[in-house]
């Protein structure tokens, strides 16, 4: 059996969002669009507490889109983004999802983000999709979702990790594209056995 996983298509990753993506509301349509073949369909949302620490505005002289060294490794930090509860973390008003049947919640503990639908960023900690696909007997994904150089790169090199047939469907995706994080993400999903279509 196979699902649809889309990841984290919401206002602040839409444009005129905290954390815009080029085109990221372009790709609603094609997903609905997907959602209607899929065997079973998970949404991922970002969801962070107003103090996260992946925020630039949390630490002292810090500007957004730069790097720092966090306990768990290297941490972009971001504007503010999809604070829980907030109009920027509600999925895009045309994404149709009503047709999910499982809706993962990822980045709520203030300590640690996590771009991956599967494990927080230190790679260990597992946010529970691992199991539910498991139980209910999927073991084929295809990914669509914001942005491809992130989350959707982060979920997709995991899934193949555990062992999961992964295809990201790009032209379903968009990027952010920070000092060449797109080309690094292509690659690395590929060498990670993920199927890029
Ligand atoms: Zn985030």
């Amino acid at each position: 059996m196979s699902a649809l996983i889309v990841i984290d298509v919401q206002n602040d990753f839409c444009p005129g969002g905290a954390l815009a993506v080029p085109e990221g509301d372009l790709i609603v349509p094609g997903i609905n669009a997907l959602m209607v073949k899929a065997d079973a369909v998970v949404l991922t949302q970002d969801w962070h507490p107003a103090d996260h620490s992946s925020f630039a505005s949390q630490h002292d002289s810090q500007e957004p889109y730069g790097l720092i060294e966090m306990p768990y490794g290297p941490q972009v930090l971001w504007p503010d983004h999809c604070v829980i509860g907030s109009d920027g973390a509600a999925f895009h008003r045309d994404l149709d999802t009503d047709r999910a049947e499982m809706v993962i919640r990822k980045g709520f503990r203030r300590s640690i983000d996590s771009y991956s639908a599967f494990f927080e960023n230190d790679h260990k900690t597992p946010t529970g999709l691992e199991g539910y696909l498991r139980t209910r007997g999927i073991s084929t994904l295809t990914m669509v979702g914001l942005a491809t150089d992130f989350c959707v790169a982060y979920s997709a090199i995991d899934a193949a990790k555990l062992g999961f047939d992964v295809t990201v469907r790009l032209d379903l995706c968009r990027a952010i594209d920070l000092n060449g994080s797109l080309d690094t993400a292509r690659q690395d999903m590929a060498q990670a056995g993920v199927t890029l279509g």
